[in-house]
């Protein structure tokens, strides 16, 4: 059975393969045999190879072992999820925190804890495959309504039963098209209609707002917002995420969010490790600018060669290219000009709407850009799309 679906795959070039590596993860890795530039992490400040981010994690792990021992709730809460959780509600501006092994499993875990049964929940439609999967998840009907469309939503929320408990759910910064979600109208829709709005900004922290508190500083409301979402395996270069807000609903997650509760706590080193991150995060805004400046170059310079970018203000800046035969070809051609950033395909985007995922970091110097820009303008004109 399995082996015939494999093979459809296939036949419509949706097959997928791992691609090995041989070096950590930084803006060039060792790649199929040689050094190749990588367009293609969410390790956007380069924290993943932070040396004090990595003493942190060795510190953490001779102190208090290799592994967590438990779920929380069992054999106890270990100081480094103690201390990341306190530094994460500083950072976040809330009165709580809560820590999970992964941002899938912390959307898979909270949002059918915040919703269930006669409940309505009104999702994005380009949401990520995690809060989608949270959504079906809960007992509560679900909707999806178009891609950043209020109208959409407000005609949803108008038409739904007077006083229904309703979730809003959305990216902060959508990770395949790399715009943002209009939150201040999200969040004025959500206050009218007596709704709450849940904002998964997995791409946001670290990268978004003045002081990178991610895209509800940006926005500057902050305090608007009461379930906030947010991943520690991205721009914190660790792994896990957190949910920001109420002391109130923290203690309720404890008690209701499954994901939380039945798995074992995440390693002491990766909580250390984030709580590194975020004080490098706040010391050092000289990495945002110069992610945002790469970010910048790259953007101006695909845009005048004649590619077709999704409409991206981010660091997430996707070419669009349509058939994901088309996509595969162009990223196999920009391997060898020395430049991975991978094929995104469907189920990961809609059909017909395959694209190379291009994304940048502070750590990527001028000379970089320069030769990614080279790259991509040989394997555009032999592919045909410029
Ligand atoms: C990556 C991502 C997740 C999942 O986070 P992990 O920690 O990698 O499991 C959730 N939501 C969004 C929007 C993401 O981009």
């Amino acid at each position: 059975m399995f082996e015939k679906r494999l093979q459809e795959l296939t036949a419509r070039h949706l097959n997928r393969r791992l691609t090995p590596l041989h070096s950590g993860i930084g803006p060039v890795v060792e790649m199929a045999g040689r050094p190749t530039l990588l367009l293609a992490s969410n390790d956007y400040l380069g924290l993943a190879m932070h040396p004090e981010v990595i003493q942190s994690a060795v510190e953490a792990t001779q102190q208090f072992g290799a592994g967590a021992g438990a779920a929380r709730l069992v054999s106890g809460s270990l100081p480094p999820h103690q201390e990341l959780e306190s530094v994460l509600a500083q950072f976040k501006k809330t009165e709580s925190a809560l820590t999970f092994s992964s941002g899938y499993l912390a959307n898979i875990g909270t949002i059918p804890a915040l919703i269930g049964r006669g409940g309505l929940i009104l999702a994005d439609r380009l949401c990520h495959a995690s809060l989608i999967d949270g959504c079906r998840l809960s007992a509560a009907d679900f909707r999806v309504y178009r891609h950043n469309d209020t109208g959409h939503l407000q005609s949803l929320l108008a038409a739904r039963r007077e006083k229904r408990q309703t979730l809003i759910v959305t990216d902060g910064l959508f990770s395949m098209d790399g715009d943002l979600a209009p939150l201040p109208e999200l969040s004025r829709l959500a206050q009218e209609y007596e709704a709450d709005l849940y904002v998964d900004d997995a791409h946001g922290t670290g990268v978004m707002g003045p002081h990178g508190r991610g895209t509800a500083e940006h926005f500057g409301i902050e305090s608007q917002i009461p379930f906030q979402m947010g991943t520690l395996g991205k721009a914190l270069g660790s792994s896990g995420a957190y949910i920001a807000g109420s002391s109130t609903l923290i203690h309720y997650m404890i008690n209701t969010s499954r994901s939380f509760i039945f798995t074992t706590a995440p390693p002491p080193s990766s909580a250390a490790a984030a709580t590194a991150a975020i004080r490098i995060i706040q010391r050092e805004p000289e990495r945002r600018a110069r992610l945002w400046a790469n970010r910048e170059r790259l953007f101006s310079g695909l845009t005048r060669m004649g590619f077709n970018l999704s409409p991206s203000v981010s660091p997430i800046m996707p070419i669009l290219v349509g058939n994901a035969e088309l996509a595969l070809s162009f990223a196999e051609r920009l391997l060898i000009e020395g430049v991975y950033a991978p094929a995104i395909r469907p189920p990961t985007v809609q059909d017909a709407t395959s694209r190379i995922r291009v994304t940048v970091t502070s750590e990527h110097t001028l000379s970089h850009i320069n030769q990614a820009l080279t790259a991509f303008q040989r394997a555009g004109q032999s592919s045909g799309l410029i």
